[in-house]
């Protein structure tokens, strides 16, 4: 019979590989924690009217990325393509917005049909951070600064370089919209295809095209800067000044615009230039209109989205992967004859007296030779062999796998002290 595959562009993640990913995530949530940030968890799946209302219905991600489907009564619902209008909607829900600034994270699979291909996936996943009711440019800050250091606890820092930009208002961007339009209007024959299209749906996408011409066409048109409103501007000024005096490295980007309709005012993205094309790892900015857009009280707000693919990508590119991650096994208990009682006995005292121990036990039998086979492919420091005669004398034999030393015979009143002194823990 034919076998049933994934669906294309969704992976699995296979024990060789969890190790990695575990130690990501772990040191990613360590970080945020360390800065105040708090754990959030929401649905995968929302209500469709959500991200239409959030990310805008003339996206990208709206028109063409979303998966999207009726439940069984009827009400359309959609995965989520990103996390902000769920972190958003469930803080609301919930009154966490009320009169208070909230520092929240979330990770977990997002979905987007999209050409699956190197560091770009229908299911993947993002590491987000969002910061609720803090206007100033200080938190835009802090949260670049908190971003720089991951990448250096990572390992990874000399591999990515900031860029930022300013959005300003919504009205700002309408006036630099109409006369953007108005430039590219005029010289419409000259832009690609894609450009085109944007011209008329989401024209400040055409920004941020990789089509060398219509880059070229870009240099003397309209630039968002010169429509920035005073508050915009010193806010800008004051997140460059911040980031300096932290030591932060950033490069101005004017073409830099998202492709999420919500953001406003700072924006930014780390990038790199290892992993090709899909060379964006951590994008983000302020929204500051979102709350209130979803139906709640005026609420300034920043926030970004790690990919997790691509910074495991970027640690693999740039060696940057700790030895010793990889889990490993420091005993394995082979057990010979009619012993599994005493054998699971055991197990346990030594996994009670050692907490730390990785101890796997042979089931399914056979010889010494092919259990011995098995322990020394599991990469276990000791072997312990328990078999009938060891059971008889109340003994169990120790032998070192990595070293060339000998079985030997140790009581099991004595064997936590001498599997914990073999170990060296
Ligand atoms: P891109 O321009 O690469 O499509 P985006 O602007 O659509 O990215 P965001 O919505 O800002 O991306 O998501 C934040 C981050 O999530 C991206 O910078 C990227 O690292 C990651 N990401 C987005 N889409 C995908 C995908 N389909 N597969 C893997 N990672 C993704
Ligand atoms: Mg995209």
């Amino acid at each position: 019979m034919k076998q049933i595959q994934s669906v294309k562009g969704m992976e699995d993640l296979l024990p060789e590989q969890s190790p990695v990913w575990q130690y990501v995530e772990a040191t990613i949530a360590e970080v945020a924690q360390r800065y105040g940030y708090r754990e959030i968890r929401f649905p995968i799946v929302e209500q469709t009217e959500l991200f239409k209302r959030s990310i805008g219905e003339v996206t990208d991600i709206v028109e063409k990325e979303m998966y999207t489907f009726d439940d069984r009564n009827g009400l359309s619902l959609t995965l989520r393509p990103e996390g902000t209008a769920s972190c958003v909607r469930a803080s609301e829900e919930h009154g966490l917005l009320y009169n208070q600034t909230q520092k929240l994270w979330y990770t977990g699979p997002m979905f987007r049909y999209e050409k699956p291909q190197k560091g770009r996936l229908r299911q993947f996943h993002q590491f987000g951070f969002e910061a609720f009711g803090m206007a100033g440019p200080d938190v835009d800050a802090e949260l670049l600064i908190m971003l720089a250091r991951l990448w250096r606890e990572l390992g990874i820092a000399d591999g990515l370089s900031l860029q930022i930009n300013n959005l300003g208002t919504s009205e700002a961007r309408a006036r630099y919209r109409a006369d953007l339009v108005t430039y590219l209007s005029e010289r419409v024959e000259q832009l690609d295809e894609d450009s085109k299209r944007r011209l008329s749906t989401n024209p400040l996408r055409i920004l941020d095209s990789k089509i060398p011409s219509t880059q070229a066409l870009l240099n003397d048109a309209p630039s968002l800067v010169d429509y920035l409103d005073e508050t915009s501007r010193s806010h800008f000024a004051q997140l460059q000044r911040l980031l300096e005096s932290a030591g932060v490295a950033f490069e101005i980007n004017p073409r830099l615009v998202r492709g999420l309709d919500y953001y406003n005012n700072t924006v930014f993205e780390w990038v790199t230039t290892k992993l090709g094309a899909q060379g964006t790892v951590c994008a983000g900015g302020r929204y500051d209109g979102l709350v209130e857009q979803l139906g709640g009280r005026p609420t300034p707000a920043v926030g970004c989205g790690i990919g997790l693919e691509r910074l495991v990508l970027l640690l693999e590119e740039m060696n940057a992967i700790p030895a010793g991650i990889q889990e490993t096994v420091d005993v394995y208990l082979v057990a010979v004859g009619d012993v599994m009682a005493d054998a699971l006995v055991i197990a346990e005292t030594l996994r009670s007296e050692l907490p730390w121990l990785r101890l796997v036990t042979n089931f399914g039998g056979g010889s010494f030779k092919s259990q011995m086979k098995k322990a020394d492919k599991s990469g276990a420091q000791l072997a312990l062999v328990l078999g009938e005669d060891e059971v008889a004398k109340g003994e169990v034999g120790v032998k070192p796998l990595r070293l060339d030393s000998a079985q030997q015979q140790v009581a099991r009143a004595q064997l936590v002290e001498t599997v914990k002194a073999l170990l060296d823990q």
